[in-house]
């Protein structure tokens, strides 16, 4: 019997817009997986500042964004950790929970791929799972040609076989931040209930949250 797949999506989601749920429709689809998993990182290591809004606050709107959608789920795994997990780190402990019974995607944007570099034992994570990267509005699509002299040819082939060409959905979370705190809403970018929750709980409205 086939193994079950699950798609692993990291990120801060400061906050979850409607273009991670979008592509992570896509992807889901594309890859024949049975869920996606959203995970919240406490901080990203690549990113040089902290996220706006609590870890709290970001698995509630997470958690709001994806009810109602049966292939969706969330994970608190990396927010219950003291120290900053890396992408490898979540994909074992997945492998261990999961027993091996399942195969393992993690999901990227486009706009990651000249980041990939800058990750914790990268190679291992590209061996140990399966990296999907997902086109983004505004990003040239995915090309891993550089990356073939230092991580060889069947890494970049792996990367390559397993792009996903999601819809582009020009959202980020800078954006509808800095919209926020201009005073401004964002709710052609959000779920309506994360729209909510943001107003109710008055987040992102300092300029200082930039
Ligand atoms: P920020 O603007 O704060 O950097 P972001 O909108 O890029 O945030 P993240 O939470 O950092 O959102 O993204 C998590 C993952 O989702 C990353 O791999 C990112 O490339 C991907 N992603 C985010 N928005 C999109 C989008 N509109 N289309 C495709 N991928 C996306």
């Amino acid at each position: 019997m086939a193994k079950e797949r699950i798609a692993l999506f990291g990120g801060t989601f400061d906050p979850i817009h409607l273009g991670h749920t979008g592509v992570a429709a896509r992807a889901v689809e594309h890859i024949g997986a049975q869920k996606v998993v959203f995970i919240p990182a406490k901080r990203s290591p690549l990113k040089g500042f902290l996220p706006v809004a609590s870890d709290e606050d970001r698995l509630r709107m997470i958690a709001l964004a994806i009810a109602g959608s049966a292939s969706f789920e969330v994970s608190d795994c990396e927010l219950r950790k003291a120290a900053p997990s890396y992408s490898l780190e979540t994909v074992r402990q997945f492998q261990t929970d999961y027993g091996g019974e399942s195969s393992l995607f993690w999901l990227i944007g486009a706009d990651s791929v000249d980041d990939l570099t800058h990750w914790y034992r990268i190679t291992d994570l590209i061996d140990t799972c399966v990296v999907s990267t997902m086109y983004r509005a505004g990003c040239e699509p995915p090309d891993f040609t550089r990356f073939e002299p230092i991580w060889g040819r069947e890494r970049v082939e792996k990367l390559r076989k397993n792009v996903v060409e999601t819809p582009l959905i020009d959202i980020s979370s800078t954006e509808i931040r800095s919209r926020l705190a201009a005073g401004d809403d964002a709710d052609d970018m959000l779920h309506p209930a994360v729209a909510d929750y943001i107003r109710e709980r008055g987040l992102y409205r300092s300029k200082a949250a930039l």
